[in-house]
């Protein structure tokens, strides 16, 4: 059986990460992908950018969508543009074999014409940092009341760049029952405390950059 299989993932999924030439799941991975399957626990994820952590948490997104409820049902928070083009465009080659499934990213910098227009014909998962998310938001062309998965990553970033506060305004307009996760390269005090307040029994996995699979 594929490594990739054997962690739970479709046939569909793990043909675009064969495609991809991955031959065998990033630690990480390995250790993400079955528990964010069930679609239920939280989990925080200590890795940097190289791990191989968009796949461990965009693979199994991409599995719990529902392709046929045409309305954003997992939104990932980021701190910059090009950290959201770059997870935009990983989740798009994850999706090359699963019909139907859409994500937008929605940052600032861009028109928000265009970001309007993708986002009014149905999207999925919406990949956004918070100045832009709230932007679309008060204009009403997000709807957040069927997220059923949130993700922040690179959250030491996050707070570092002072995206607390709409981050906190975010976690109040998404529905309470969701799974939530969290990856971070460092686990400052911070950091530590903004996981307390929002994930719930997260199951918490570190990796070391030695194991990166970009290495
Ligand atoms: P990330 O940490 O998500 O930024 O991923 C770093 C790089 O590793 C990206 O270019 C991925 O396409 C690649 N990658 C992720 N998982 C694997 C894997 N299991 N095998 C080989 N390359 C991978």
């Amino acid at each position: 059986m594929n490594a990739f299989e054997a962690l739970g993932l479709n046939e569909q999924l793990v043909k675009a990460v064969t495609d991809l030439g991955f031959e065998k799941p990033s630690e990480i991975q390995e250790k993400a992908i079955p528990v964010l399957l069930s679609g239920t626990t939280d989990f925080i994820g200590l890795a940097q950018t190289g791990t191989g952590k968009t796949a461990a948490f965009g693979l199994p997104l991409i599995q719990l969508i529902d392709g046929a409820q045409r309305h954003p049902q997992a939104l990932i928070v980021c701190p910059t543009r090009e950290l959201c083009l770059q997870i935009t465009n990983d989740l798009e080659k994850f999706t090359k074999h699963t019909k139907g499934v859409y994500t937008e990213a929605v940052y600032g910098g861009a028109s928000i014409m265009m970001q309007i227009r993708n986002l009014k014909r149905g999207v999925h998962i919406i990949i956004a940092t918070p100045g832009r998310f709230w932007d679309l938001y008060k204009k009403g062309t997000i709807i957040t009341k069927q997220i059923k998965y949130f993700v922040i990553d690179e959250a030491d970033r996050m707070m570092d760049m002072g995206f607390m506060p709409q981050v906190n305004q975010i976690l109040e307009i998404v529905p309470r029952k969701r799974q939530n996760m969290l990856f971070s390269a460092t686990m400052p005090d911070h950091v530590k405390k903004l996981s307390e307040d929002f994930l719930e029994f997260p199951m918490e996995v570190e990796v070391t950059p030695q194991s990166t699979p970009a290495e």
